[in-house]
């Protein structure tokens, strides 16, 4: 039977940059992140791995086995979902290659440097949508993101 792993080895959207920026880290853990290679910062006084992830290639991680606790706390609802059977794997996968499809829409309408997700929405934010397609664009992604992906609002 498909697992959590199953889905997150075809998704990739919690290490590449396109939900976080960051990924939070422990004092106590931090030779082993420089064991994987991945550079810890301090982001607004706590300790973080930025986002996209050098150890994803494609949209896996190619040290699941390894990952430090700041990358196994996290299950997105969808994942969480499918781990208690309320959504089937078939229905997860679709769910998120469609996240996968409206972020490749986004970039194509809207290219900046860095993960499109979170670089496109900081522009937002200020204000600044370079036109109508790029702004529906990264509308459709939240959207989805928020519907099918992340935790829902408290
Ligand atoms: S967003 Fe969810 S399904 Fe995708 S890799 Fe992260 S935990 Fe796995
Ligand atoms: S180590 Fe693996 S699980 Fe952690 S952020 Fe990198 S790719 Fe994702």
């Amino acid at each position: 039977m498909a697992t959590l792993s199953d889905l997150c080895v075809a998704c990739g959207l919690c290490c590449d940059g396109s939900l976080f920026r960051f990924v939070p880290a422990k004092e106590a853990e931090r030779e082993t992140w420089e064991a994987l290679g991945l550079p810890l910062v301090v982001q607004s006084g706590q300790l973080a791995m930025a986002l996209p992830c050098r150890r994803l290639e494609g949209r896996c991680c190619t040290v699941y086995a390894q990952r430090p606790s700041g990358c196994r706390a996290y299950v997105c609802w969808l994942g969480k979902r499918l781990e208690e059977g309320t959504v089937g794997f078939p229905e997860a996968l679709s769910a998120v290659q469609e996240a996968q499809r409206r972020i490749a829409v986004l970039a194509k309408e809207w290219p900046v440097e860095g993960p499109v997700v979170q670089a496109t929405t900081a522009e937002a934010l200020a204000g600044r949508f370079p036109s109508a397609r790029a702004q529906k664009a990264l509308e459709d992604v939240h959207a989805w993101l928020d519907e099918r992906v992340h935790w829902p609002d408290p």
